[in-house]
């Protein structure tokens, strides 16, 4: 791409190392901010820099957010009594979204994986059992069913059994493999209504 001016260049290299960009696709978006208005490339970098200096995790729940406490563990409103555990803050949204969900939640921030040599110190496992301290009811693991998910659902319910507090899984509705963001809310809701005990 030496045809190109260093600026270009480089542009082209920042967008390619973003997830699911490849070169063509890199090429392409790195022409269209090229072209964009100078206050609309503006609104976009501050946007980008915005976000990633005042997001954080919230302190109870560990979700994304840029406040301590996010919005849904503020909700007095909200069960504090019922933890459901995720993945990440996007499957969080994905059972916010059917809007029927009224308990909290608990982000992991991944799954454990021996393959990729993610252990449960490398994910907010710790930070749960910290919370079950406090007066909690039931704990919903809702990890995707691949196989990470399934192996985190396992490790957790061990963890857990000993408290007494109850221990649910959501039902195989969900298709193997499937990340949650990307399944109906409809199927989601059918999930979580037909949990199981462990
Ligand atoms: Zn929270």
């Amino acid at each position: 791409m030496e045809y190109y001016s260093t600026h270009i260049n480089k542009l082209i290299e920042q967008l390619s190392r973003l997830p699911g960009i490849g070169a063509k696709s890199a090429q392409r978006l790195a022409f269209h901010i090229i072209n964009m208005p100078q206050e609309q490339v503006e609104q976009l970098a501050g946007a980008m820099t915005g976000a990633r200096s005042n997001v954080r995790y919230c302190k109870e729940c560990f979700t994304l957010t840029d406040q301590d406490v996010c919005p849904i563990c503020a909700n007095p409103k909200r069960n504090h009594k019922q933890i459901m555990v995720v993945e990440n803050t996007r499957d969080l949204a994905a059972y916010e979204k059917t809007g029927k969900y009224e308990g909290v939640y608990h982000v992991l921030h991944g799954a454990i994986s021996p393959m990729l040599g993610i252990g449960p110190n490398d994910i907010k496992l710790k930070e749960l059992m910290h919370r079950l301290q406090e007066d909690v009811d039931e704990v919903i693991i809702a990890t995707n069913s691949s196989l990470e998910g399934e192996t985190t659902a396992m490790y957790i319910s061990k963890l857990i059994k000993p408290t007494g507090i109850k221990v649910s899984r959501i039902a195989s509705g969900v298709p193997v493999g499937g990340d949650l963001e990307y399944i109906d809310e409809v199927t989601l809701l059918r999930a979580l209504e037909g949990r199981v005990e462990l």
